[in-house]
């Protein structure tokens, strides 16, 4: 199991944070009244969610059991999926995988010119 400290889990999702305002939601209006914010964007930007390494250490050491990296991973997901938000140098891989059938700019047929260049 890796052990980390609690600045470290959660490096991403701002769960804390998002705590503490339905609290104060639920203590203004005696239960919960929807805000109309979504996790991705008003609480997970683009680039924090795409900073996780997939280390998993947010899994594994949470206490209970909240599994952050499918979340991440799901989001990730319908980012690219649904709205064809990927940054641009994953774009750029999955084109060339699309096209090429390797993640590099070339042909498959020229992968072994390499080794008869001068
Ligand atoms: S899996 Fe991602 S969110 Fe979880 S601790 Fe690692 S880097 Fe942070």
């Amino acid at each position: 199991m890796v052990s980390h400290s609690w600045d470290f889990l959660f490096c991403q999702l701002p769960d804390r944070d998002r705590i503490e305002e339905v609290s104060k939601n639920i203590d203004q209006n005696g239960s919960f009244v929807d805000d109309g914010k979504a996790l991705l964007h008003d609480k997970i930007s683009a680039e924090e969610l795409w900073a996780c390494t997939s280390c998993n250490a947010c899994t594994e050491t949470c206490p209970i059991n909240i599994d952050p990296l499918s979340i991440i991973v799901e989001l990730r997901r319908f980012m690219v999926m649904e709205n064809s938000e990927a940054p641009m140098e994953l774009n750029l891989m999955m084109t060339n995988l699309e096209n090429n059938g390797a993640p590099w700019q070339f042909n498959q047929a020229d992968k072994l010119n390499w080794a008869t260049e001068d």
